[in-house]
């Protein structure tokens, strides 16, 4: 029976969901925080099984097409020099750079592009209230609209607020003790189609990586624990990097004066979405809202997008929605909590405090970059063996392919 279904957050995970629900015949509306859709946002990469998602939705190739042309990671020394340098054309498989590399805003846009037609997209809005049924949830929106759904499905990011309205106090944050900030500034002529990565003391790094529009993308990222820097505005924010980074040398002082005036600063403290469960009742987190894994884990866009699949999946597979939804989290858990299980010292050791510590990473990286290790050295970025198998998930395609994308829409909120 189709269902009507509300989906929060119009990012990676809300639009793939909500495209995915609306294929299988149900009626959708993607209600989004944002006055408008959100094209911001810096290089993801989208792997393994999340490849297959885009694949079955006839995205991949557009999304190769629109990727950022980056041919690699280089780490930059003290005198701009390469220390060490993975090229992906010397790579059997996907490694620091993968073969599709693209801008988050990008990547958004594509899956919105496919959606905008077969769901109804509200912008401006959020969810206030919810209150849940056994057989549906009614929704009070900061509008003062209310509507009744038979599902909800949650895609609003790592701070989620809805998520804190259903299931108070039950996220138990990692702290990743990493900060980031990330922010597009004009290209010179010396930047390359590289991801350049220079490392300096006391935890702080900065890279540079193309893009396809012209403009170099900037981060800049600090090792330290952290102290609620995420809920300052953005200018304290950036004074504080200013602070941080002035004496950090290579292209530091180029990054600072471009951050003052650039349009899309997204700055984060990383830290771990930890559900102990992500379905209540008629209400089930998915992408980061459920489980943000941080760029650490590098894989965050590809979780969103199988999550969405796995999840229509299984509403299509399971005639009742608890079995469904219950289905989806069994799936999903296994792939989420193996990219979890990222030590914390990682971001301690790729990210040195002394000079010692900086010429002991380089070193690792020379050694590990060299033509008889490169190989063995990128499996880490190798698939995760703990993919859900997304085959059993066939009678969506195939219900997709002959379904016309017209949906009667569905009472407006
Ligand atoms: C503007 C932006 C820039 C980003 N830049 C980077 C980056 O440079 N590098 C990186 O690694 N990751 C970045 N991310 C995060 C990355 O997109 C995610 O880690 C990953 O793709 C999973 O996506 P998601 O859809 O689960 O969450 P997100 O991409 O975080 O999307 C959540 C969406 O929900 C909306 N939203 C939030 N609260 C509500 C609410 N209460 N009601 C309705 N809507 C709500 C947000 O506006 C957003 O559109 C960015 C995210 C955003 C939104």
């Amino acid at each position: 029976m189709p269902f009507k279904i509300l989906v929060t957050g119009a990012s990676i995970a809300g639009n793939a969901a909500a495209y995915w629900l609306a294929r299988s015949g149900h009626a959708v509306t993607v209600v989004e925080r944002s006055p408008s859709f959100r094209e911001g946002g810096q290089n993801i990469d989208v792997r393994g099984v999340g490849r297959e998602v885009l694949q079955a939705m006839g995205l991949e190739q557009a999304a190769l097409a629109q990727g950022t042309g980056e041919e690699g990671t280089a780490w930059i020394g003290e005198d701009g020099e390469i220390v060490a340098q993975f090229l992906s054309s010397d790579l059997s498989g996907d490694g620091p750079t993968a073969e599709l590399e693209i801008l988050r805003g990008d990547l958004a846009s594509l899956l919105y592009d496919a959606t905008r037609e077969r769901a109804t997209y509200r912008f401006g809005d959020q969810v206030r209230q919810v209150q849940q049924a056994e057989d549906g949830v009614t929704v009070s929106f900061q509008s003062g609209a209310s509507d009744h759904f038979d599902l909800l499905v949650v895609a609003e990011g790592v701070g989620s607020a809805t998520r804190k309205i259903v299931f108070p106090g039950e996220n138990d944050p990692r702290w990743m003790d990493l900060t980031m900030a990330y922010f597009t500034i004009p290209r010179s002529d010396d930047d390359d189609r590289l991801w350049r990565w220079y490392h300096a003391t006391h935890g702080r790094s900065i890279s540079l990586r193309p893009d396809r529009h012209g403009t170099t993308r900037a981060m800049l990222s600090l090792q330290k624990s952290p102290s609620g820097e995420q809920d300052w505005d953005a200018d304290r924010q950036k004074a504080w990097l200013r602070e941080q980074f002035r004496d950090a040398g290579w292209q530091a002082s180029r990054m600072l004066s471009a951050m003052e005036t650039t349009d899309d600063f997204y700055f984060d403290v990383l830290r771990q979405v930890r559900m102990p469960r992500w379905v209540d009742k008629r209400v089930v987190l998915t992408g980061d809202a459920a489980w943000c894994v941080t760029p650490l884990g590098g894989i965050g866009a590809t979780l969103a997008l199988t999550g969405a699949y796995v999840l229509a999946g299984e509403i299509e597979r399971n005639a009742d929605p608890a079995a469904a939804l219950g289905a989806y989290e069994a799936a999903m858990r296994p792939m989420v909590e193996e990219a979890q299980g990222i030590p914390k010292i990682v971001p301690r050791m790729m990210n040195p405090h002394s000079k010692l510590g900086l010429h002991l990473l380089h070193g690792v990286l020379k050694l590990a970059s060299q033509p008889a290790l490169r190989d063995a050295a990128t499996k880490i970025f190798a698939r995760p063996p703990k993919e859900p198998d997304l085959s059993i998930y066939g009678a969506l395609e195939r219900r997709g392919e002959v379904e016309t994308i017209a949906q009667p829409p569905i009472a407006r909120l």
